[in-house]
This record gives C-alpha cells, sequence and structure tokens, in this order.
C-alpha cells in the first residue's frame, strides 16, 4: 500500500535527481499553493470547485489529459473560474513503465489541451532521460512538499493532521480529485482552507512559465 512513499518523499534524495523541478515556492511570503491531481471527474472535482468558491480560493488542478477529453465541462469550469488547469499526462502513466518516447507522446498531447508547461509526473515517477527529455522542451515540473496522502486507506482526521502538520510559508498541498480520495478530501478540505485563512494564509495558483513549450 505505500509502495510509493519513497518516490514521493520530497526531501533528499530525488531533491538531487530532480534539481530543476519545483518542490515549494518562496518561503518568505505566507502563501499556500494548493493542488488537486487526477481530474476532473464529474461529482468529486465540481465538488472541490464549489469549496474553493466558497472560501474564495484559488487552485491549480494537474488533470489526466483522458478525464479532460471526458469531462471537457468540467474542465472548462475550472478555468473559467479562475484556476490553472496544468498536465498530469493523458493516461496517468508510470514514468517507469515507459520509454522515454512514448512517455513525452502523452506529456504533449495533454500540454496541448491544458496549453501551457506546468507538469507534474503521476506518482512522482520519472526516469532520468524522461526528466532530462522534459527540461529541454521547456516543461516545468512541479512536484510538492505537503502530501495529505487523502488516496490512503486513513481517517478524514489524519489526512487534515497531514496537510497542516506540514504546512508552511511557499508550501505546495497535493489533494486528489480522484474516487479513492474522495471521503478524506471531503473531510479535510474545507477544515483546511478555513484553518489556513485564520491562520494568515492565502492561497495562490501556481505561476505559470513564460518560457514557450518545444512542442
Ligand atoms: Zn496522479
Amino acid at each position: 500500500m505505500m509502495k510509493n512513499l519513497i518516490l514521493i518523499q520530497p526531501n533528499g534524495i530525488l531533491k538531487r535527481i530532480y534539481p530543476r523541478a519545483v518542490w515549494n515556492m518562496d518561503r518568505s511570503k505566507k502563501k499556500i499553493y494548493l493542488t488537486f491531481d487526477d481530474g476532473p471527474i464529474p461529482g468529486l472535482t465540481e465538488w472541490v470547485l464549489d469549496e474553493l468558491k466558497k472560501f474564495q480560493v484559488k487552485a491549480t488542478f494537474f488533470c489526466v489529459g483522458a478525464n479532460i477529453l471526458k469531462h471537457y465541462q468540467i474542465f472548462e469550469r475550472i478555468s473559467h473560474e479562475g484556476h490553472v488547469v496544468a498536465n498530469h499526462t493523458m493516461f496517468h502513466s508510470k514514468g517507469f513503465k515507459h520509454t522515454v518516447t512514448d512517455y513525452m507522446r502523452e506529456v504533449d498531447d495533454c500540454a496541448k489541451l491544458v496549453g501551457n508547461s506546468l507538469f507534474r509526473p503521476p506518482y512522482g515517477q520519472l526516469k532520468r532521460a524522461q526528466y532530462k527529455a522534459l527540461i529541454q522542451k521547456g516543461y516545468r515540473i512541479v512536484l510538492w512538499d505537503v502530501i495529505s496522502y487523502d488516496y490512503e486507506t486513513i481517517s478524514g482526521e489524519r489526512c487534515l493532521s497531514n496537510a497542516i502538520r506540514g504546512r508552511r510559508n511557499g508550501s505546495i498541498v497535493i489533494f486528489h480529485d480522484n474516487l479513492k480520495a474522495e471521503k478524506n478530501i471531503k473531510y479535510a478540505l474545507p477544515l483546511f482552507l478555513e484553518d489556513s485563512i485564520k491562520n494568515g494564509y492565502t492561497f495562490e495558483c501556481i505561476p505559470l512559465s513564460q518560457d514557450a513549450l518545444a512542442l
């Protein structure tokens, strides 16, 4: 169940393997960068959008291309409401299981849908050659420094405390709008937003890079 833990551990070795990936933003500003992975899906992504609207918070959605095509109206709603839609491959593919060519094709196809260079590898997995190809093409690889583990079989309370305990200035926080995480995110997200706002944090989208992609 926890086999991905080593891969997504943000400290230490992965920072050395992916030195140009973004793990957090400016530590001197009281801002949090909320991110949602794996959508858009009917119901849950819409619920997330409603919550963000309630708290007047903007976030970044790392979307799976196949889900964008299936649920195009929800995809449009995300950008229409001022959030950023970013790339999470076409089919949520594991880097370790794909050749560089196949992986990059999926990434490029999803980039055409989202229209920017922000990219998050599913499971935080990348082969060294995939990492290099992404950087070379101008992708901005965005990882995270706070993970709620909403997709694991933990309680909603635990998921909330994971997010709150990890939270710092400039944190990139990851939640999932997928069905595995539904119970936990529905418990934790509103309370996390409320608590962060009470503690003086504001929320921003991950800034888009000005560099053009070499597609
Ligand atoms: Zn994912």
